[in-house]
């Protein structure tokens, strides 16, 4: 039925349009389209491609520079690098690393008590200390009254143990924990306020995963940017209202309780999911001398506003620090190749997180530094820095 009704549709808009002004308004639907096209409404005439199937060969020709390493010795401080379950899975992280001239991999797959021994011991069994760090872990778990002051001491025991910081706390927390009594655990719940004020008393940072990108609460319809992911993973969909709140109320939240702890360095990963909307990490940045952020997984939004985004990069260059997320050696340059060089429209490394290109960022220097490695140096204490230029 479609098929017939559209081009006849289409007609009548053309025909309508010209008759009343010269000025036809925009057809529907159709963004950046200013007035009905000769093709407005018809059907192709060759079966079309899925967004599966469709992946166009560039034929731009510009000038290229993949970059295999990093300009500067690199901290992530966002790794989930295989578990330092021996010395030489120790090593073997370490062995990936230093070809793409990353000198310290924070692992934020954080451990806690005996298992976080267990594996500052393999560190320091490998004599790996100068290149891997670990950060610790806390389970949200039944919180009740009480909990906060338990959590408090577990962490105090994990830091004098060797951990260099708080994290990563995923996701869950805001969105699936729920308390001893049945409800959702939201991220400024008062009981979970000794375990941020503890983190400041003992100078470590709380690196937050909070949240998901905000089309993963959007209803999964074809003008959502998510759409690909959102249908191929059932459980990035976070749209049902009835169980999850929206994007808004989740940072609402989230920036209660930042508000709540200006003593305590936090570090939000993936830059907040503001990524597509740095004026509003800025704004909170501005009000948070104590938040930095990190760029993990989020590449595929910086590398689409290369200039917004050097801009960005060179005002809040304090705030930002270098992390990948995902232990993937060869995705590495992607980071490199958009934070250094001017290069344009080029291939991004996984598709289901966007069907667009990259540009280069061309980041300066001086702000590359503190990007890779200075401003991770300043905000964990302790950080090995025997690799790092002084
Ligand atoms: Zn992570």
């Amino acid at each position: 039925m479609r098929r017939h009704i559209l081009p006849a549709f289409g007609l009548l808009v053309l025909g309508l349009s010209i008759a009343a002004a010269q000025q036809p308004p925009p057809p529907q639907g159709v963004p950046g389209q200013l007035r009905p096209r000769p093709g407005t409404g018809r059907q192709p005439e060759v079966p079309p491609p899925s967004i599966m199937d469709y992946k166009p060969r560039s034929t731009l020709v510009v000038p290229e520079h993949k970059v295999t390493r990093a300009k500067f010795p690199v901290v992530d401080i966002h790794g989930h690098p295989p578990t330092f379950s021996s010395p030489e899975a120790v090593q073997n992280v370490v062995n990936l690393m230093s070809p793409l001239n990353i000198q310290v991999m924070v692992q934020t797959s954080g451990a806690s008590g005996a298992e976080l021994k267990s594996r500052l011991d393999a560190i320091a069994a490998a004599g790996l200390k100068d290149r891997v760090a670990m950060f610790t872990t806390v389970s949200f778990r039944d919180v009740a009254p009480g909990w906060g002051d338990r959590a408090a001491q577990q962490l105090e025991a994990d830091v004098k143990a060797g951990a260099l910081g708080l994290g990563e706390i995923g996701k869950n927390l805001g969105l699936g924990t729920m308390k001893a009594d049945g409800t959702r655990l939201k991220v400024d719940d008062p009981e979970l306020d000794p375990l941020w004020a503890a983190a400041a008393r003992l100078k470590i940072p709380v690196f937050l995963h909070l949240g998901e990108p905000q089309e993963f609460f959007q209803p999964l319809d074809f003008t959502n940017e998510r759409w690909q992911e959102m249908a191929l993973f059932r459980e990035r969909r976070f749209n049902d209202r009835a169980r999850y709140p929206t994007f808004d109320e989740l940072m609402a939240e989230r920036d209660r309780m930042l508000m709540k702890h200006p003593k305590t360095t936090f570090l939000l990963a993936h830059m907040g999911w503001h990524a597509n909307d740095l004026a509003r990490l800025g704004k909170l940045f501005d009000k948070l001398p104590n938040l930095h952020a990190e760029v993990g997984a989020v590449l595929y939004d910086l590398g689409r506003q290369p200039r917004f985004g050097h801009d960005f990069f060179v005002k809040y260059q304090d705030r930002i620090l270098f992390g990948k997320d995902s232990f993937q050696p060869d995705e590495y340059p992607y980071f490199w190749r958009v934070f250094e060089t001017a290069d344009e429209y080029f291939d991004y490394y996984r598709d289901y997180h966007a069907f667009w290109k990259l540009y280069g960022m061309n980041v300066p220097d001086a702000v590359l530094k503190k990007l890779y490695y200075q401003n991770a140096v300043r905000i964990v204490p302790g950080l090995p820095t025997a690799g790092l230029p002084r």
